[in-house]
């Protein structure tokens, strides 16, 4: 086979940047690990930036999701027993957040996809990336049982961070910016209706998020030992340790039901540079993880999907500059990032060995944000995402 771009992964990153494409006039292919169900099966995110709505309504993909995602024009934060702070994104950044699941973000490119005849193939097995850095490169694999070869102009690695595409950047070329936190998130899902506002919270018991996915299904969180499994954790007690995290008047609203999903997810940071080698283009997850602490994740694929793709038809239309410039302005928003993440990290959680000193530190952070409007406005405008 032949095509312009071969997208490793069709995750958010690699559909996202596949229908671009198409709608700009580039051809691609998109070889996944995975099949289809599975991928749709997936629970991950489920908070976007308005910035991203922007993109996915600038592609025909806003119908559904204006219709079925609940916009939050601000989030709540319960610290220090009874303490409430509230971050009026609307009011201190000009914009709101849409609860929109990464599933239904997921579902809505597959259909657009099919609609508009895109080539993705499932459930490919063995991917290698081949002469990176020449002006052909190109992509093996096996599907079917067959060896399948893919000839392109670039190849795009958008399949996340246990993928093949960044391992293909030679060790001596790549460098890897690592923070792992001493501490995971148990979540459930719930078929029980979510409070009207995100909330999170802070107490001496740790991290807890009350958070949504439609209006009978919540999704909940606390932070939880990396020993921990989801066996140690019935639903009794995951209830009587997120109720007792967040502040009373809270805890009052929240209503409880039988978990339909529970998983545990370790929390870390992670970027690799650069995001560019010879013709290999990193996108998303390959290039760099955050914990879900600041809701950014799959924003930041899809934010690097806008300057990718912007790249590529600049350099279809002859202009080369912005392709060769991709990893640099990439990154320059993926540690802004990244930072942001670290920061709520450490603001909402209590980490182990830590004392009451530190605890009273953290709140004493809490009550600054409470008393100043210049501290609150700082996070919501990055908490809603800057601008591209
Ligand atoms: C358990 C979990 C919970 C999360 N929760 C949140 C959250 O609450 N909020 C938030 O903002 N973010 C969250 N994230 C992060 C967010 O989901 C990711 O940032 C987002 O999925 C990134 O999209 P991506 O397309 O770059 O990578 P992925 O979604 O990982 O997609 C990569 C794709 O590549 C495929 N692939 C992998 N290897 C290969 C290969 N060798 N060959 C071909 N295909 C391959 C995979 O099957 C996958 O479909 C969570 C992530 C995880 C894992």
């Amino acid at each position: 086979m032949k095509t312009q771009v071969a997208i490793i992964g069709a995750g958010p990153a690699g559909a996202l940047l596949s229908l671009i494409l198409h709608q700009r006039g580039i051809e691609s292919i998109v070889i996944e690990r995975q099949s289809k169900p599975y991928v749709l099966d997936r629970i991950r995110a489920g908070v976007l930036e308005w910035t991203s709505v922007e993109l996915l309504e600038s592609i025909g993909l806003g119908e559904r999701l204006h219709a079925e995602g609940h916009r939050h024009d601000q989030v709540k934060i319960g610290w220090g027993g009874n303490e409430i702070l509230d971050i009026e994104f609307q009011k201190l950044a000009g914009k709101p957040m849409m609860a929109y699941g990464q599933t239904k973000v997921q579902e809505d490119l597959y259909a657009a996809a099919e609609r508009e005849n895109l080539n993705i193939i499932f459930e490919s097995s063995d991917v290698e990336l081949h002469d990176i850095t020449t002006d052909s490169p190109y992509v093996t694999f096996t599907t079917n049982g067959e060896t399948q070869r893919v000839d392109c102009d670039f190849i795009a690695g958008c399949d996340g961070q246990h993928g093949v595409s960044r391992k293909a950047i030679p060790d001596n070329k790549r460098t890897e910016f690592e923070r792992a936190y001493p501490f995971g998130w148990l979540g459930i899902l719930s078929e029980t209706p979510p409070l009207p506002h995100l909330l999170y919270a802070n107490n001496e018991k740790g991290f807890a998020l009350c958070s949504e996915r439609n209006p009978m299904l919540s999704r909940y969180y606390v932070q939880c030992s990396l020993d921990d499994t989801v066996d140690d954790w019935s639903d009794d007690r995951f209830w009587t340790e997120l109720l007792a995290r967040l502040p009373e008047s809270q805890a009052e609203l929240v209503v409880t039901g039988p978990s339909i999903e529970k998983s545990i997810a370790p929390l870390r940071s992670e970027v690799i540079e650069p995001m560019q080698y010879g013709n290999l283009f990193l996108a998303g997850d390959a290039a760099h993880i955050v914990p879900p602490t600041g809701a950014k994740g799959l924003n930041l694929a899809i934010a690097d999907v806008h300057y990718l793709s912007e790249a590529f038809v600049a350099r279809y239309a002859g202009e080369p500059a912005k392709l060769a410039a991709y990893s640099e302005t990439a990154l320059k928003r993926v540690w802004s990032t990244v930072r942001f993440s670290w920061w709520m990290t450490v603001l909402l959680h209590r980490f182990p060995g830590e004392s009451s000193f530190d605890q009273r530190m953290r709140e004493e952070d809490l009550a600054y944000l409470t008393r100043s409007e210049s501290a609150r406005r700082s996070i919501a405008e990055q908490y809603v995402g800057l601008d591209y």
